[in-house]
C-alpha cells in the first residue's frame, strides 16, 4: 500500500478529497453523491463547466503550434490535416475531461465551493 494520496494526486487519478480510497465517479463523468470509503457527503458539489473549459483552452494551446508547423513544412490539403489532428484533439479532449474534473472537483470539495444563494447575499456571505 503506497499510502494516503496527496490531493492533487487523489484528483487526478480520480479519488475522494477527504480520503483518497475510492473513486468519485460513478461512471465515466458521473459523481457519486457520497464516497463508499470515508462518506463524505458530495452532495451540492459541482465542478460546472470548469472542466470543459480548462481542457478545451489546454488542448488548443497543445495542438495549436503542430498544425501550424506541418501547415508551414508540409502544406498538405485541409482533409488531411483534419484527418490527422481531429483524433488527437478527440482523444486529448476525452482523456484529460476526467482528471479535470476530478482535480476540480476536489477543489470544490475542500474549499466548499457551490452555488450563490439568495440566502448568503442577504446574510453577508
Ligand atoms: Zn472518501
Amino acid at each position: 500500500m503506497a499510502g494516503k494520496p496527496t490531493r492533487l494526486g487523489a484528483g487526478l487519478r480520480g479519488l475522494c478529497p477527504a480520503c483518497g480510497g475510492a473513486s468519485v465517479f460513478s461512471g465515466f463523468l458521473g459523481l457519486r453523491p457520497a464516497c463508499p470509503a470515508c462518506k463524505a457527503d458530495f452532495r451540492g458539489i459541482e465542478s460546472g463547466d470548469g472542466p470543459a473549459f480548462f481542457v478545451m483552452f489546454l488542448v488548443a494551446i497543445l495542438i495549436t503550434p503542430p498544425v501550424v508547423l506541418v501547415q508551414l513544412w508540409l502544406d498538405p490539403p485541409a482533409w488531411a490535416q483534419l484527418v490527422v489532428w481531429a483524433p488527437v484533439v478527440l482523444g486529448l479532449s476525452v482523456g484529460l475531461l476526467r482528471p479535470f474534473k476530478s482535480v476540480l472537483f476536489g477543489l470544490n470539495w475542500r474549499h466548499k465551493a457551490g452555488e450563490a444563494r439568495w440566502d448568503d447575499r442577504e446574510a453577508g456571505g
